[in-house]
Formats: structure tokens, sequence, C-alpha cells
């Protein structure tokens, strides 16, 4: 999914999505039903931030989470970034560079080893 497609889809379920300088990445409010990322963010580190914090609002998480559920919710949003057939096609190019694969989907670097993660668990 793209950002506008993740913002139109978070809006039809009332979830308002804000970019402003923010003290970190991003962050979701669920009683508000607010998302802020960081607008200082380049776009790649933006969409995936948005793309994580989309999972916590859909899953109603409030507030910052442990981390084997954060880690959860970055698989989830690896998901939501990257289709299998692009994933399969980057990995041919670039083998386990992390970094190359990352480049080639134009995501980031965590975005990656968490949908490796995804792909270890569905296996
Ligand atoms: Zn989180």
């Amino acid at each position: 999914m793209t950002d506008l497609e993740l913002i139109a889809a978070l809006e039809r379920e009332g979830v308002h999505v804000v970019f402003l300088p923010y003290p970190k990445p991003g962050a979701y409010w669920h009683e508000q039903r607010l998302i802020i990322v960081d607008a200082r963010l380049s776009p790649r580190w933006q969409r995936c931030t948005l793309a994580h914090e989309a999972v916590h609002a859909w899953f109603g998480h409030d507030g910052p989470c442990e981390p084997a559920r954060e880690a959860w919710v970055d698989e989830h949003a690896a998901g939501l970034l990257i289709s299998e057939a692009e994933y399969r096609l980057a990995e041919r190019i670039h083998g386990s560079d992390v970094h190359g694969i990352a480049d080639e989907l134009d995501v980031t670097d965590w975005i990656v080893e968490a949908y490796r993660r995804r792909l270890a668990n569905v296996a």
C-alpha cells in the first residue's frame, strides 16, 4: 500500500493522520484516534512509520507496547508494504543484503527484517 492508500483506509475508520515535527518517528493515540508521523523523516521512513502506527490503530493498541508486540506490529506493517513476489525478486537480486533489499523495495531495513520474520513464521 502507498501512504495515500494507508491514510485513506485509516480516515474511513475515523483515524486521522498528521505529519509534524515530533520527537519520535511516530505515535498513535487510541482515545483521540490520532496518528502522528514525524514530518522531518524521509518519505521512506514516514511511509514505514505510518504503516506501523496504522497496525496499532487497527488493533486498538494504546501507547507504546512491549517489545514482542512492537515486533509483531512491524511484521504486520511489513505485510502492508511488501508483496511476497516483490520481496522474492529483490532477494534474488540482493541475496541476504538487508540494506540492498530495503533500497530495492523503498522501505526501511527494519521493515525488511520484519518481513523476513514474517516469512519464517509462515513457513
Ligand atoms: Zn509501535
